[in-house]
Parts: C-alpha cells; sequence; structure tokens
C-alpha cells in the first residue's frame, strides 16, 4: 500500500522535545516511527506555535490548528495514496509492529478507517483512507474545533455506520487505567519516564509490564480541592460537614473563617510548581460565596495557565453583578473550557429540597438558570443520589435536560463509615483496583492540613501541612505514596487486606475531572 504520515505537533508542549530517559526526545522518536512505517511516501509534520527543532520532514505551520483544518491537510497528503497514518508526536512509545499489523488488516478487508481499542492510549496511530476525509469534514462541523486525541474518531461516530472501520483489539484491556502514554504534560512525561526505565517500549513490553507494576502509575496531582471558607449557608442532611465543621460554640452556619486571598494565591504558586497543570475545586467544605474576596481568588487560579477551577456551590448569597462580571472576564473565548461551576440542588421538587438542604430552594434554582445563561458550557446542576432523593432523580434529570447539558448525577459517599449507607445501588467494578484520589487528588483544608483525601473527612490520617513551607504541598503528596503502595499490594493480591480507612470506603473507582 502506499501511504503517507501526518505527525501532528500542532498542540504540542515543551514537554514533548524533552530528552526522555536521557535519550531522544519523545517528538524525535515520532519522526523515526514516522520513516519506518510501511509503504510512507510522504510524511508531514504538523507544526504550531511551538517551534519545532529542524527535520528533515516538510511542515505545514500555523499558529492554531482545528480539526477541519488538520483534516485538509490529511486530504491533501493523502491524494493519490491509498492510506494516511495520524498520530500526535508526543508519543514515544508507537509501535511500528502494531502499526504494520493494523495496514495489513486495513488492506486485507478494504476498510476506510482504522484504531486501536484496549490499548494504552500512545501506542498506536490511527489510519484513514483519504476518500473519507470530505465526508469526515462535514461530520466534524458540529463538533468542538479544537483538536482533541479521540476528535477524528468522535467525528466518525457521529455516521459509523457509513464507514468500514478496522479495529484491533488489545489482547490485554487496559481502558480502566486510563493511562496517556503522551509528553503532554509534567505528570505524564513523569509517568512515561517511569514506565520507560522499567522496561516498557513497545506494545509487548506495555501490556507486559504496566499490569504488574500499577506502583508506577501515581506521578503528579490533577486535581485539588481547597477549603477557603469555614461557613455554610446551609445545614445538608447528606453532606458529613454540618458535624465535621463545628468549631466550639459555632456551627457551620455561623462560621465566617476563610483563607485569605494571598495565602490561597501562595498555595496556587506550590500547585504550579508540583504539577504545572491541574483542575482547583473550590471549596472542599464551606460555601464559596461567604468568601469575602471570592473574584480574587478566581482570578488567582484563572491568571496562571495551566490551571483552570471548579467552583462548588450551594447557589446561594452571590452578588449577581461578580458573576456578571466573572462571565465577561471568563466565560467565552478569553477562558474556554477553564472556568466551571457545580450547583448543588440535591432535589426536584422545594419540599424535598428542604427537607434535604433548608431554605433557599427559589434563590438556587434562580441562580442555577443565570449560570446557564452566562456560562452555556460551563454551568452544571447536581443531585447527589440517596435513597432520600431517588423518587425525584427522573424528574430532576429531566427538567434541568431541557435547559442545559451540564446535569450531574453524583455518587453518594458514606465518608469511609462515617455516615450511614444511603446508596440506591452498587456500580462499584468486580475487581477493586487502587483508588483514584490516592493517584490523583489532593485535598487542602482551610489552616493548609493535608488528609489522606476528602473521605477521610474526620481527619485519620493526615499527609502534611500545605503551608509549614514553600514544598508543604509537595511534602504532602510524597506522604500519600507509602498509602498508595499499600493499596497496590492489596489490589494484586498480594495478601495485604485495604487498610482502614480505605477498607469501609467504595468512592476508590470515582474519577474527578
Ligand atoms: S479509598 Fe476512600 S478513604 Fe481511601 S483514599 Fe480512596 S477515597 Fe480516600
Amino acid at each position: 500500500m502506499r501511504t503517507a504520515a501526518l505527525v501532528y505537533a500542532g498542540s504540542q508542549r515543551p514537554e514533548a522535545l524533552a530528552p526522555l530517559a536521557g535519550g531522544k526526545s519523545a517528538y524525535e522518536r515520532c519522526l523515526a516511527f514516522a520513516a519506518g512505517l510501511p509503504g510512507v511516501e510522504r510524511i508531514l509534520v504538523a507544526e504550531g506555535a511551538l517551534p519545532l527543532p529542524e527535520s528533515p520532514h516538510p511542515r505545514a505551520k500555523r499558529e492554531s490548528w482545528t480539526l477541519d483544518s488538520i483534516l485538509e491537510e490529511i486530504g491533501r497528503l493523502g491524494e493519490g495514496l491509498d492510506a494516511v497514518f495520524f498520530f500526535w508526536a508526543d508519543q514515544p512509545f508507537l509501535d511500528p509492529g502494531l502499526a504494520a499489523r493494523m495496514l495489513d488488516n486495513f488492506r486485507r478487508y478494504r476498510a476506510e478507517y482504522g484504531y486501536a481499542d484496549g490499548f494504552p492510549g500512545g501506542l498506536a496511530t490511527e489510519i484513514l483512507s483519504p476518500r473519507i476525509v470530505p465526508a469526515l469534514r462535514s461530520l466534524a462541523a458540529s463538533l468542538p474545533p479544537e483538536p482533541e486525541r479521540d476528535s477524528l474518531f468522535s467525528a466518525l461516530q457521529k455516521d459509523i455506520n457509513a464507514f468500514d472501520v478496522e479495529t484491533e483489539i488489545s489482547p490485554k484491556d487496559l481502558r480502566d487505567l486510563r493511562l496517556s502514554l503522551a509528553c503532554d504534560s509534567k505528570r505524564d512525561l513523569l509517568l512515561v519516564e517511569r514506565l520507560a526505565e522499567a522496561g516498557v517500549g513497545d506494545e509487548e513490553s506495555a501490556l507486559r509490564i504496566i499490569p504488574e507494576r500499577l506502583d508506577l502509575l501515581r506521578s503528579l496531582p490533577a486535581f485539588v480541592q481547597v477549603q477557603v471558607v469555614g461557613g455554610c449557608l446551609q445545614s445538608c442532611k447528606l453532606c458529613p460537614y454540618p458535624a465535621l465543621g463545628a468549631r466550639g460554640s459555632e456551627g457551620i452556619l455561623e462560621r465566617r473563617d476563610f483563607m485569605p486571598r494571598e495565602r490561597f494565591a501562595s498555595l496556587m504558586d506550590q500547585v504550579v510548581e508540583l504539577s504545572g497543570d491541574a483542575v482547583i475545586d473550590l471549596s472542599l467544605w464551606g460555601e464559596p460565596s461567604l468568601h469575602p474576596d471570592i473574584g480574587g481568588l478566581v482570578e488567582e487560579v484563572l491568571s496562571r495557565p495551566g490551571l483552570s477551577l471548579i467552583l462548588e456551590t450551594a447557589g446561594l448569597g452571590w452578588d449577581r453583578g461578580l458573576v456578571e462580571r466573572l462571565a465577561a472576564a471568563y466565560g467565552g473565548a478569553a477562558a474556554p473550557g477553564r472556568l466551571h461551576w457545580i450547583v448543588s440542588l440535591d432535589a426536584a421538587s422545594p419540599e424535598l429540597y428542604a427537607e434535604l438542604r433548608g431554605p433557599g430552594f427559589e434563590e438556587a434554582r434562580a441562580f442555577a438558570e443565570l449560570l446557564i445563561e452566562l456560562f452555556p458550557k460551563g454551568a452544571h446542576v447536581q443531585m447527589l443520589r440517596a435513597q432520600e432523593n431517588e423518587a425525584e432523580l427522573e424528574a430532576f434529570w429531566r427538567g434541568w435536560k431541557k435547559k442545559t447539558e451540564g446535569v450531574i448525577v453524583q455518587k453518594y459517599s458514606r465518608f469511609a463509615g462515617f455516615l450511614p449507607e444511603r446508596k440506591v445501588s452498587d456500580l462499584s467494578p468486580l475487581t477493586r483496583r487502587p483508588c483514584w484520589h490516592l493517584k490523583r487528588d489532593l485535598a487542602v483544608l482551610l489552616d493548609g492540613t493535608v488528609p489522606l483525601c476528602r473521605d477521610c473527612a474526620r481527619g485519620e490520617i493526615l499527609l502534611g501541612k500545605a503551608f509549614s513551607s514553600a514544598r508543604g504541598l509537595a511534602e504532602a503528596w510524597a506522604a500519600g505514596e507509602e498509602f498508595h503502595l499499600a493499596q497496590v499490594r492489596a489490589s494484586l493480591g498480594a495478601g495485604a487486606p485495604y487498610p482502614a480507612p480505605c477498607a469501609d470506603c467504595d468512592e476508590y473507582y470515582t474519577y474527578n475531572a
């Protein structure tokens, strides 16, 4: 078959150009992979804003690429050829043998699109027949223009029966590990380096080594929950905080303590230093509208390019002018996808709302509707699913779905045995894996204390103090490693049970942003 390769570096991060395990960068390895592809007659590098080192291959340069411009380039590149390989140029473990096998099946079954499933991301390319490009461009028109790793497949999925698709299935299904073996962040660069040192380099070694080395998969935190206020405007029945948050004679309804902006800013500096990028979630406990400078905290997060923000609120006590100013500053193209709101409602009817959360139904509902208007892609309403509100779940879902795509049904947590069991159904996997929250999350309380996780709400295990030094957060993250390793040993059946409080927790399979 006569083929071409589009090496996509249009969304490249500097990590892809860094030497990997003391050798060639991911980008250099991708170019070498392209040169060795079967039947390859043309190689084109799609270059974006990040300047690339010299290479013998021609380039198409654009400051910003869209899904449509990628497809346009694939169409041009593939003119007169049988197939085009497409892959991102930051994946050092792309396997030539796997690509050759996929092309062979692509040819034998006269496919129009070939992809791999069940493998960790970053081992396989996609293969397209140039003749489907016009149809894909028209299907892609309804998708977000920013290229994502699964954009081509998302376009094809819109009318999948119209195409001959050939799927290469992994002999070991590793989808549940959600691995991306791409050098596109500090976090994944560290992961790739660790795996390379352990011997991963191609399909065979990845499928053999990764399931046995779950200990290597905790790299850097991606989701940081921060408590910025002590008080709440409601005392919710399904939440542990009313019982945990009392301070002397002050209950959570009276508390008005908060994290000053300068302290919060220093914490954000630590997050950037540690992870490079992350999602910040406010407020771990307490109502963020009670913070006297909540607009300043939003600015502190979103002025750091690697960070994005989720504000979790009861939807009460907000100053409309402030919310409109936030929408003007961050609601549209200025910070696309970087500011999200979750309004906790938990009920469809005012009666059940009052029973579960207290007064405020009308204000919260109106606030959610305002957010949907001001942040069409960033506003979400949430029901925490429990026995108490199961009867209203469908009404809640149907009612809000008429107004927004952003409807969340959150799993109920017992907070490791602290609250009574109220879950409606058990969705936990048959085989327990190490907890996602230990692998990806950090929780920081008002005074900087870092508990094991959000669900370790009674503080049974503390990892450290974020404000004890400029590296307090990094030290707390490092202290969590031994708890991750204990879970890895338990999950590999090495005889060790899951330690407390995790043994009594079923949040391990839930995954944050
Ligand atoms: S298993 Fe539960 S208690 Fe343990 S770290 Fe995960 S979320 Fe926290």
